[in-house]
């Protein structure tokens, strides 16, 4: 199976996806999380990627779409794959259908996790990220069992450099005026299932299942 989570920072993508992933067994894949991975490493993609991401533009199609045909290549096309952040513009959404038809493989469901803008800016000012995993938290609604630490490697948690206030609003326009058309996109295939993202975690997590008939 291969599903698609879209919706704008702060939709929950990302949380979500970890649960979903961890208990369905299938394969995470976050360009967000491969992004800040290749600029921590230090790698060419990184530093090319470190600019555009503080300041919450989007890095150039081209790369992420180069990253995700590499690790799709790598994993084996035939799993089943959870795209986490990608596609992002309609040019990427076209690659990624493209590179599954070529080898026989398409998606199943794009789950737009919709969201409004004030809860949006609420969670990711008070998100804390993992440094090792990558999993979140929100000092309020979603405070680590240990402050400062990951409930699931121990990791140092964190600011990430694009969750504050100036990216934060960037980020948004940036998904209002290049991410939202790919609502329509996947409508249009019939492969959109909506779900409310303003919703508590758990939730939207009953949704997400319920859409994706587990
Ligand atoms: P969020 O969804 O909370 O904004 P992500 O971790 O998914 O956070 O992405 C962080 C940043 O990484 C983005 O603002 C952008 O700069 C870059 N990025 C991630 N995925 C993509 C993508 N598919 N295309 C272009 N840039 C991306
Ligand atoms: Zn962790």
């Amino acid at each position: 199976m291969k599903i698609v989570f879209l919706g704008p920072p702060g939709a929950g993508k990302g949380t979500q996806a970890v649960r979903l992933c961890g208990e369905k067994g299938i394969a995470h894949l976050s360009t967000g999380d491969m992004l800040r991975e290749a600029v921590r490493v230090g790698t060419e993609v990184g530093l090319k990627a470190k600019s555009y991401m503080d300041s919450g533009a989007l890095v150039p199609d081209d790369v992420v779409i180069r990253i995700i045909e590499e690790t799709l290549s790598r994993l084996g096309w035939e799993k089943s794959f959870l795209f986490d952040g990608f596609p992002r513009t309609v040019a990427q959404a076209e690659a990624l259908g493209e590179m599954l038809k070529t080898r026989g493989a398409g998606l199943d469901h794009v789950v737009y996790l919709e969201t409004s803008a004030g809860v949006a800016v609420e969670r990711l000012s008070g998100r804390q990220t993992c440094r090792k995993c990558g999993a979140n938290f929100h000092e309020k609604n979603m405070p680590p069992k240990r402050a400062g630490a990951c409930d699931h490697c121990g990791g140092e948690l964190y600011q990430r450099d694009d969750d504050r206030p100036e990216s934060i609003r960037n980020r948004l326009q940036v998904y209002e005026a290049q991410t939202a058309d790919l609502i329509r996109y996947y409508a249009d295939k019939g492969l959109l299932r909506r779900v409310s993202g303003d919703l508590p975690a758990g939730d939207v997590y009953a949704e997400v299942q319920q859409v994706l008939g587990f």
